[in-house]
């Protein structure tokens, strides 16, 4: 099995931190390849093509946020940071950038287990694979083509912006998007300074969706960064 798992690039500069993933990720089955530098990473990614990159934001060449810039210019692979750096902005800041997702230091070795899977499945999914006609989490039912959403078996309406964001959740499921990516797919790249729209129509397409909207089960808010679809029921 660990021949064949999947190949991932790490990108920190301190050796315990390499050391702690090296051990938690080979374990299960990843392969892995190591750089202490952004130049280190960019000539890794260039000469072995890994499936998913662990980014440390605290390089000494260059900042993770501007090779996250510079590798979104060639490659779409799964970048996951991970950084001490725990301020919303950085977070927003990442994942403009084009980072799929970003843990904070410390973290456990499940939290970060199972944001790598999503983050492959998620990758799996955009390449080639067949556009899938519909999606299901838990009570939530979206059938792509008739663009219809049935919640517990029961039709529910919605209004076509409120449609294209729960589309655009979906399809994202499991992975954080900023307020600025919401609002640049669903509304159009002039209105990413009107973060009230998200909050005012995410609210009432919690109303239709939860069973709780205060106590939202799929629909979770990432404070001060955005929103994030569960794709499993959190139980
Ligand atoms: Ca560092």
């Amino acid at each position: 099995m660990t021949a064949e798992g999947p190949l991932v690039l790490i990108v920190e500069d301190e050796a315990p931190l390499r050391k702690f993933l090296r051990a938690s990720l080979v374990s299960h089955g990843y392969r892995l390849i190591e750089a202490d530098t952004s130049n280190a990473a960019m000539q890794l990614l260039t000469t072995h093509a890994p499936e998913l990159v662990i980014l440390d934001l605290g390089l000494p060449d260059r900042d993770g946020i501007e090779l996250t810039r510079e590798i979104r210019g060639f490659s779409d692979v799964p970048i996951i940071v991970v950084s001490a750096r725990g301020k919303e902005e950085d977070k927003v800041l990442a994942l403009d950038a084009g980072a799929d997702d970003y843990l904070t230091k410390p973290f456990g070795v499940q939290e970060l287990l199972a944001r790598l899977r999503v983050a492959l499945r998620h990758a799996e999914r955009a390449r080639g694979e067949p556009a899938t006609q519909s999606f299901d989490a838990g009570t939530i039912h979206i059938d792509f083509a008739r663009r219809e959403v049935t919640v517990d078996g029961h039709d529910v309406h919605l209004t076509p912006t409120e449609y294209k964001l729960l589309v655009l959740l979906a399809k994202n499921a499991g992975k954080v998007l900023t307020h600025r990516q919401i609002l640049k797919d669903v509304w159009g790249p002039a209105y990413v300074s009107h973060p009230h729209y998200v909050r005012v129509h995410m609210a009432e397409l919690r109303k239709k969706v939860e069973a709780d909207p205060a106590r939202p089960r799929w629909i979770v808010t990432e404070p001060g960064v955005g929103y994030r679809f569960r794709d499993r029921d959190p139980g």
